[in-house]
């Protein structure tokens, strides 16, 4: 929303604030058949894709919660050979999927094929695995995607979806976990984007539910800021079928062999530590 033309302010309703960026110029606006994206050129966090008024990404943090989505879920796994990436149209989440040596195939399925473009034009630094031959592009429904995957065919699914608002609120829902368990291989999981701990508690609490409901009974919610998105706090949710989300392989992120900006062992350690409030709402006892 440009309440100043020189700023960029996406306002946040539930949490009665706001968060603005000072603009050096618009790059890029379009409405496509989904959504309606805005590409500005900031002046101190480098470009900012918003997608119906909400930040998506800006160059400066993305890292953060592209590592965060990524590398946590992919060390918890014994033996990650496929990766599928829900959403995640901006590339950021698959180039850190594909870091990995041990993935064999990984799928984005992203239903607006713009987003992908408009990346590919304004943030290049994060489609350089775009050509990786293990790198596979499905542009469609998320939603019906996993409605029609093969069953216990998939390690890791990673919701790196819009709120759950529109075309992805079905992404937040018990029908999509089930055909997300029932995709997953034995040790698999899903990891998706969780909101914020402090504005959407509920959101959160209400995904683990469903989460619970559609038969994964191990549940990890790890926290990292994230200052961009509303509070500037957030949160990724594991679900996992028979695999314990507490370890992790531990030598191997200790010894990995590409770099990260924000992800390590003590971060991916420092994530998994829950507030007391959170604990409560999760009804976990210390
Ligand atoms: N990191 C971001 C965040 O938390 O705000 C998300 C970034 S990524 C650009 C989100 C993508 O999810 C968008 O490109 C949107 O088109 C996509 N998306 C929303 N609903 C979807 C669905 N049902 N299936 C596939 N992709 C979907």
């Amino acid at each position: 929303m440009a309440l100043d033309k020189n700023w960029f302010t996406e306002l946040c309703e539930e949490g009665g604030s706001a968060f603005s960026m000072k603009l050096v110029k618009k790059l890029h606006e379009e409405k496509t058949p989904y959504q309606h994206i805005e590409i500005y050129q900031t002046e101190f966090f480098g470009n900012l894709m918003a997608i119906d008024g909400f930040v998506m990404l800006t160059e400066r943090d993305n890292f953060i919660y592209h590592e965060m989505i990524s590398h946590p879920a992919l060390f918890c796994h014994p033996a990650p050979r496929k990766v599928v990436v829900i959403g995640g149209g901006d590339c950021g989440t698959l180039q850190e999927v594909l870091k990995h040596e041990e993935v064999l195939e990984a799928w984005q399925v992203e239903i607006d094929e713009r987003v992908t473009r408009l990346a590919e034009a304004y943030f290049p630094a994060l489609c350089q695995a775009n050509n990786d031959s293990r790198a596979n592009f499905f542009f469609g429904d998320g939603i019906k995607w996993m409605e029609e995957a093969e069953p216990e065919s998939i390690d890791l699914i990673i919701v790196d979806s819009t709120d759950p608002i529109g075309p992805a609120e079905g992404l937040f829902s018990e029908p999509f976990y089930r055909n997300c368990q029932r995709a997953l291989t034995q040790n698999g999981l899903v990891v998706q984007q969780s909101e914020s701990p402090l504005f959407h508690l509920d959101i959160l609490t209400g995904m683990r539910d469903a989460m619970r409901a559609a038969g994964f009974n191990n549940l990890m919610s790890l926290q990292f800021p994230q200052c961009t998105y509303p509070s500037g706090w957030w949160t990724a949710t594991l679900a996992g079928k028979d695999i314990n989300l507490k370890s992790f392989r531990e030598d191997a992120a200790a010894n990995r062999p590409f770099k990260t900006s924000f992800y390590n062992v003590e971060m991916h350690r420092a994530a998994m530590a829950l507030p007391q409030f959170m604990k409560e709402a999760f009804k976990i006892s210390d």
